[in-house]
């Protein structure tokens, strides 16, 4: 099934200059890129976009490290894009990411884990509204 997903290439890979390594793995594997814009985010975006996890522990710093700066989001699409995002972007603890994966390559913590992508497509659907419409 052809499907869309949201990535978000986080600060902390977009300030290292990770951005053009980190879309050529997605290229590579033969996803296709759809819309892709460059956003600051407001804490009131990142609210809406993180709001499954409101009330935990590390919600307050996640979304002060999301809001430090530039991130470049992009609607990915291809044959169950959703997964393979996924797959691509490895385990959210980049000491657990299997080798390969950009949270492997890129990812310097479990929040400073370079990359978002959606959880199954009706988040898919949701976020990519949030951030492109
Ligand atoms: P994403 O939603 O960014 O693709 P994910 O689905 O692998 O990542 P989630 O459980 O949805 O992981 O967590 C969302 C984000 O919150 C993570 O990518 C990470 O930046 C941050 N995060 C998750 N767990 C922790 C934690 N225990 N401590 C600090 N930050 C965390
Ligand atoms: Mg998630």
């Amino acid at each position: 099934m052809i499907e869309k997903t949201l990535v978000l290439i986080k600060p902390d890979a977009f300030a290292k200059g990770f951005v053009g390594n980190i879309i050529s793995i997605y290229e590579n594997s033969g996803l296709s890129f759809e819309k892709a814009k460059i956003v600051l985010p407001s804490k009131a975006l990142l609210e809406m976009h993180y709001k499954a996890h409101k009330g935990k522990p590390f919600f307050n710093s996640l979304l002060d490290f999301m809001s430090s700066g530039k991130i470049m989001a992009l609607v990915v699409s291809g044959d169950s894009a959703v997964q393979r995002v996924r797959n691509i972007n490895g385990a959210t603890n980049p000491d657990d990411a299997e080798e390969g994966t950009i949270r492997k390559l890129y990812g310097t913590s479990i929040e400073k884990n370079a990359v978002h992508g959606s959880e199954d497509p009706p988040a898919a659907k949701e976020e990519i509204a949030l951030w492109f419409e």
